[in-house]
């Protein structure tokens, strides 16, 4: 019995643990009761999820608890920023505007920034550039020629969560212009030059070849480079275009405009005067030609669209040697007595035979009798040249008188008007090309002259004379 009677206090005994211990699992189960969360802090701690017995603990000061407060961080909390999507770049007056997609949990953007400048200053890393709360940003720290690419991520309130960073996007602020500039050297060199586009990294020079298409010549970091294929008198057309480099591998490439360079050295310094020749042209227009080029001088021929077909290589040989094509109408007409489209029509036909012949635009033209008007001026659409020297060799048809002429009247700036189809002018010119270089005359093209005595002619504008400005 006495054993009987230990067993049943063992009994008892295992009947009051078992007893605490369902309490306690009840307890667990329902979490009612602040003992418990004693007892199981630990478990929360490690735990840090984000259910009602999270909230429920509240009451107590644990860092496990504050850290799940709100169920609003609280979504956030266990995921990650995703990257901000659909980053877009667009220029607003002086500023780049980018934008993006809104990415849920954010609190805010930052915003990187690499800029590609001139090469010593250049951002070689995106850099943190702002911060916006909203989704999208003003950079207002811009300037035109540059590169700048961005990318954007999102941010927790607390800065403890930030995404992987969006993709790039980036704004080019193309340069205003890009024009290519000239000059022919003293060592038979066509040297380019152009303005720096501070985000180039290159720049590529190609050179229009004889069967007209552009053949790439070269490339280079520098602003500038030398030609030295390239022959007296001859015409080139180059194109330079500059290479921006993105940081994702793609690149930029932008054409300058054609740039056309004669190669002749012209000395703005000297005395130039530019002789032209009218209504040609004709059986001579050839051998002036070939005295012009013997001399490294060039002139202008005023040619009639009619007469072109018969001397095709005439013209042709002119234009390769540096001299300029002008219009002098299709078949002589007096340009006052036409309507606006009479006198248009004078001035395509003309122009089309000349392009086909040159292959170049003309960009002057004279009309017949230097007979103008307001109709005249508002339909030729190029600049009207006249002269400044009237030699009268149509009228005389008298060498030396022609010869006299010129030698007498002559100064720097001058346009000096003949007629190559006049048998004694031919003549006269013969003489006159070699004689005005000796009295220290460059012989110019009108275009030529323009540009060194500093004048840009003006469609239908009239001039006589392209003297040095004071
Ligand atoms: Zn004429």
């Amino acid at each position: 019995m006495n054993r009987m009677n230990n067993y049943k206090f063992l009994d008892v005994a295992t009947r009051i643990v078992v007893t605490i211990t369902l309490l306690l699992f009840f307890l667990a189960v329902f979490n009612c009761n602040s003992l418990y969360v004693y007892a199981m802090n630990a478990v929360t701690v490690t735990d840090n999820n984000s259910s009602n017995e999270a909230q429920n603990v509240n009451t107590t000061e644990s860092v496990a608890v504050d850290n799940a407060n709100t169920t609003e961080t609280a979504v956030t909390d266990t995921g990650i920023l995703t990257s901000p999507m659909n980053v877009k770049t667009v220029k607003e007056k002086k500023y780049v505007k980018l934008s993006w997609d809104k990415v849920e949990g954010a609190y805010k953007y930052h915003i990187y920034r690499k800029a590609t400048t001139s090469e010593d200053d250049s951002d070689e890393e995106f850099e943190l550039t702002g911060d916006t709360k909203k989704l999208s940003y003003k950079d207002k720290d811009v300037e035109a020629g540059n590169l700048y690419e961005y990318y954007v991520t999102a941010v927790s309130e607390d800065e403890a969560k930030v995404s992987t960073p969006s993709e790039v996007a980036y704004y080019f602020m193309e340069p205003q212009s890009f024009e290519v500039a000239s000059s022919f050297t003293d060592k038979n060199k066509i040297k380019l030059t152009w303005k720096e586009v501070p985000a180039a990294r290159k720049y590529v020079i190609y050179r229009k070849n004889t069967s007209g298409k552009y053949i790439k010549l070269s490339e280079t970091s520098k602003k500038k480079y030398l030609d030295d294929s390239v022959r007296k008198g001859k015409t080139y057309k180059y194109k330079v275009s500059y290479i921006v480099n993105l940081s994702n591998g793609n690149v930029i490439e932008k054409e300058s405009k054609v740039h056309t360079v004669t190669a002749n050295t012209i000395d703005p310094n000297k005395k130039m005067v530019a002789l032209t020749f009218d209504d040609g042209p004709g059986r001579y227009t050839q051998e002036i030609v070939d005295c012009l080029k013997k001399n490294d001088a060039r002139a202008t021929f005023f040619v009639v669209g009619s007469n072109l077909n018969s001397y095709k290589s005439a013209v042709k040989n002119a234009y390769k040697i540096g001299c300029e094509i002008g219009n002098h109408s299709y078949n002589h007409a007096n340009l006052a007595q036409l309507s606006a489209q009479g006198v248009a029509k004078q001035m395509s036909d003309t122009d089309a035979r000349i392009k086909k012949i040159t292959g170049s635009n003309s960009v002057i033209m004279r009309c017949p009798y230097g007979s103008t008007s307001k109709t005249v001026s508002s339909a030729v659409g190029k600049p009207i040249i006249l002269w400044s020297v009237d030699t009268l060799d149509w009228k005389t048809r008298n060498t030396d008188k022609t010869i006299s002429c010129v030698m007498n009247k002559v100064k720097d700036g001058d346009i000096v008007l003949m007629h190559d189809i006049h048998e004694p002018t031919k003549r006269a010119a013969l003489y006159l090309i070699p004689q005005l270089k000796k009295k220290g005359y460059q012989l110019v093209t009108v275009s030529e002259l323009a540009k060194y005595r500093g004048y840009k002619l003006n469609k239908g504008s009239v001039y006589h004379s392209l003297r040095k400005k004071k």
